[in-house]
C-alpha cells in the first residue's frame, strides 16, 4: 500500500443514505483508519436535475450516526476546499480547456436530433454506436454552448482491481465521451478524476456500477498525464432473492430508519462490513476496532452479496445484549410504550433487563413490554388452546388464584408453588405456566415466567387473574 492513503467517499445528493451507500462509504473509511490515513467527504452535485434538497445533510448526518468521520469535507476547512464539485468548476473548466489546447478535446457540433440519427443508424446496421465513428474534420471552436468530448484513444487495457483481480477490456470499449456539458458542469466521468488527483486520492473504491466505465477513464488519466489510484469494485448489495441489485422496494431505506427503529450503529457497521466480506473465518461478530484492524479489500468476495434482513434483526438483538444496562437505560428511553410513562427508572431497568434477551430492535419494546405497565385485554379466546378447554382454564386459575395468595411472590417461591400445583392438577407445565402467561401478559410471547410475575407485583398479578378468571 502506498505510504499515505487517502480514500474518500464522493456521492451524488439524489436523495437518502441506504445500505449500498454506507457500505461502500465503510469500506473505504477502513482502509483510511487501518493505515492511518484519511478519508475525505466530497459532495459530487454536478447533475443538477437529480439533486434532492437536504441530501447532503442526510448524507452527513447518516456518516455521523455510524462514526465515520472524515478528515476533510463540505464542513471542514481541507487543503483542498471546496469539497462541493459545485463550487470547483473554474477548476473543471481549467483541465478542459488544457485538454482542449493540446488537442485532446473538441467541441461536439451536433444536435440531439443529430444524435439520434446516428445512433438508429448503428442499431439498423447491428453495429455499436460510437461517437469517435462520427467525430467532426473541423470541430467548432469551444465557447461553453457546446459539449467537450475527449478525443479518446482506442485501445487494449489490463489494470488491476483490488477487488476483481486482473480485468483487460479491447478498443470497442473506447469512446469519445463528454467532459463538460453545454450547461457549464462537467460530467461525473471527467470530474472525479480531476478531484481525485487533486485531492491526491490514493484508492478508489466504488460500487460495480462504474466497473465498465474503467477503460474510459484510463485513457482520460492518460490524456491528462495522471497516475491512475489504487481501483477497488464493490460488487452490488443484492436483494433478498440474490437475483438482483437490492432496491427501495425489497427493503433499501434510508439508513437513518434504522436509528429511528433502535438499530445501534455498531450493528450496521457490523452487518455492513460483513455484506461480502469475511476475515477467512467463519466469524460474523466484528467490533469496529476488529474491523479496522482485520478489513482487507482482497477480501471482499468478487460477486454481489445477499442484502439479509433476518440476519440484520439477529445481530441487532446480539449487539443490544452486550448493552450494559445504563447505556440500554438511556438508549431505550424513546421507544417505551405510552403505558410506562409513570413507571420509574428502577422498574424500567428491570423490565429492561428481563426482554434483553428477546428485543430485535427498540421499537419492538412497546410491543414486548406494555403488559408490563398496562393490564392487557384477555379474552377467553387468548385464555384457551387446543390443549385447554374453557372450563379446565377456569378451574385452573382459581386454584392458581388460591395458591398464590399466600405466596411471597419471589422467583423461587413462586416456582416452588406453580410446579408442585402442576403436580396436583396433574397438568403440564406448558399448559398451565403458558395459561398464566397469557393471563397476566395477554400473549404468549414473554419472557420467563417467574421472573415476570416477580416483577410484576403480587397485587397487580392477583388483579390480572381475577379479570381472566370472569372472562373466560
Ligand atoms: N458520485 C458517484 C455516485 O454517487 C460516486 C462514484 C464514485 O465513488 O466515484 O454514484
Amino acid at each position: 500500500m502506498p505510504r499515505h492513503v487517502k480514500t474518500r467517499f464522493a456521492p451524488s445528493p439524489t436523495g437518502y443514505m441506504h445500505v449500498g451507500g454506507v457500505r461502500t462509504a465503510l469500506f473505504a473509511w477502513l482502509v483510511a483508519r487501518q493505515t492511518g490515513g484519511q478519508f475525505i467527504l466530497r459532495i459530487e452535485d454536478t447533475d443538477q436535475s437529480r439533486e434532492v434538497k437536504g441530501s447532503t445533510e442526510h448524507i452527513m448526518e447518516s456518516l455521523k450516526w455510524l462514526g465515520l468521520d472524515w478528515n476533510e469535507g463540505p464542513d471542514k476547512k481541507g487543503p483542498h476546499a471546496p469539497y462541493y464539485q459545485s463550487q470547483r468548476l473554474g477548476t473543471y473548466k481549467e483541465w478542459a480547456q488544457k485538454l482542449y489546447d493540446q488537442g485532446l478535446a473538441y467541441a461536439d457540433p451536433y444536435s440531439s436530433e443529430e444524435l439520434e440519427v446516428f445512433r438508429k443508424t448503428a442499431i439498423e446496421q447491428k453495429r455499436p454506436f460510437l461517437f469517435r465513428d462520427h467525430r467532426p474534420i473541423n470541430p467548432p471552436k469551444w465557447d461553453d454552448s457546446k459539449p467537450l468530448r475527449l478525443r479518446s484513444t482506442p485501445k487494449n487495457y489490463t489494470w488491476h482491481d483490488e477487488v476483481m483481480g486482473e480485468l483487460k477490456s479491447g478498443p470497442e470499449v473506447i469512446d469519445d465521451f463528454i467532459l463538460m456539458k453545454s450547461d457549464g458542469f462537467p460530467t461525473y466521468n471527467f470530474a472525479h478524476i480531476i478531484d481525485d488527483h487533486l485531492m491526491e486520492i490514493t484508492h478508489v473504491i466504488r460500487s460495480q456500477e462504474f466497473l465498465s466505465s474503467v477503460p474510459k477513464y484510463l485513457n482520460l488519466y492518460e490524456a491528462l498525464g495522471f497516475e491512475p489510484p489504487v481501483l477497488a469494485t464493490l460488487p452490488f448489495v443484492m436483494g433478498p432473492d440474490g437475483k438482483k441489485k437490492l432496491s427501495k422496494r425489497d427493503g433499501a431505506k434510508d439508513i437513518l430508519d434504522y436509528s429511528r427503529e433502535g438499530y445501534l450503529p455498531e450493528t450496521l457497521i457490523n452487518f455492513l462490513a460483513t455484506l461480502g466480506w469475511n476475515d477467512g473465518t467463519e466469524q460474523e461478530i466484528f467490533s469496529i476496532d476488529e474491523l479496522i484492524k482485520k478489513f482487507s479489500l482482497s477480501h471482499v468476495q468478487k460477486s454481489g452479496a445477499k442484502f439479509d434482513e433476518t440476519r440484520l434483526e439477529w445481530m441487532n438483538g446480539y449487539h443490544l445484549r452486550q448493552l450494559e444496562i445504563n447505556e440500554y437505560y438511556e438508549l431505550a428511553k424513546k421507544f417505551w410504550p405510552k403505558s410506562a410513562k409513570k413507571a420509574d427508572e428502577q422498574y424500567k431497568k428491570q423490565v429492561l433487563r428481563l426482554v434483553q434477551e428477546r428485543v430485535k430492535f427498540l421499537a419492538e419494546l412497546p410491543k414486548l413490554t406494555n403488559f408490563f405497565f398496562e393490564q392487557p385485554k384477555v379474552t377467553a379466546e387468548i385464555l384457551t388452546d387446543k390443549n385447554l378447554k374453557k372450563d379446565d382454564a377456569k378451574n385452573y386459575l382459581i386454584k392458581v388464584l388460591d395458591r398464590l395468595a399466600t405466596n411471597k411472590f419471589t422467583q423461587a417461591s413462586l416456582e416452588e408453588t406453580l410446579r408442585n400445583l402442576c403436580e396436583e392438577l396433574n397438568a403440564k407445565p406448558s399448559v398451565l405456566f403458558g395459561l398464566i402467561r397469557r393471563a397476566v401478559t395477554g400473549s404468549n410471547i414473554a419472557p420467563g415466567l417467574f421472573e415476570t410475575l416477580e416483577l410484576l407485583g403480587k397485587e397487580p398479578t392477583i388483579a390480572r387473574l381475577q379479570a381472566a378468571v370472569t372472562g373466560v
